[in-house]
């Protein structure tokens, strides 16, 4: 797992539509989570989009490292 995960991102509530941020780790943890006005939010991933990301950014940290170099990408 890459630190990818850390990443934030932006979920509507179902209900209330109000805005939360959470981590793609939650998502992919399929946490339940609250919004402001106290909803309660199942996460869930759609589809296998992190685990390609996260894959992904694995592979290129992975690359760069074999040329001698380091990566922040954060
Ligand atoms: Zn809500």
């Amino acid at each position: 797992m890459s630190f990818i995960l850390d990443s934030k991102v932006n979920v509507d509530c179902p209900e209330c539509r109000s805005r939360l941020t959470v981590t793609l780790r939650d998502i992919q943890q399929r946490r339940l989570v609250r919004c402001s006005r106290g909803h309660s939010i199942q996460l869930k991933e759609q589809g296998d989009g992190i685990r390609k990301v996260d894959r992904a950014t694995e592979d290129l940290e992975r690359s760069i490292r074999r040329l001698g170099g380091t990566i922040r990408l954060k």
